[in-house]
């Protein structure tokens, strides 16, 4: 699976929303804004699985069929509401710092702090 999208940067959050959690098997989403919504699957196919957000609101999630890698979340009919992108797929993700935090009523509670959790350079065994 591949594609081609382009993005906002200045519309890049961290969502701590139930579904991110949930559907990310995580403990938040990183996502970005995909512009006038153009995003095009140059290889492979998605898959989508409808969901209603915490704000109500229909959400399809696409992802991939064949590996299950979450690509993106949008409201088909309300084409100026966020088509999050997930930043974890893009290959220029390091240019992608988040500018806010959304949702974060839902938090894990560490999630603020994560300096403060012990930090290897590799997993041990
Ligand atoms: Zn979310």
């Amino acid at each position: 699976m591949a594609y081609k999208a382009v993005v906002d940067p200045e519309r890049c959050a961290i969502c701590h929303c139930q579904n991110c959690q949930v559907n990310s098997g995580t403990a938040f989403g990183w996502v970005v804004h995909i512009r006038d919504g153009q995003f095009e699957l140059t290889r492979g196919s998605l898959k989508i699985f409808e969901a209603i957000a915490e704000s109500g609101r229909r959400r399809c999630l696409s992802f991939c069929g064949n590996c299950g890698t979450r690509i993106y979340a949008q409201t088909p009919e309300q084409p100026d509401a966020f088509f999050g992108l997930r930043v974890g797929t893009v290959r220029q993700r390091q240019l992608l710092a988040p500018r806010q935090q959304v949702w974060c009523r839902s938090a894990q509670d560490w999630a603020f702090d994560l300096l403060a959790i012990p930090r290897k350079e590799h997993q041990d065994g």
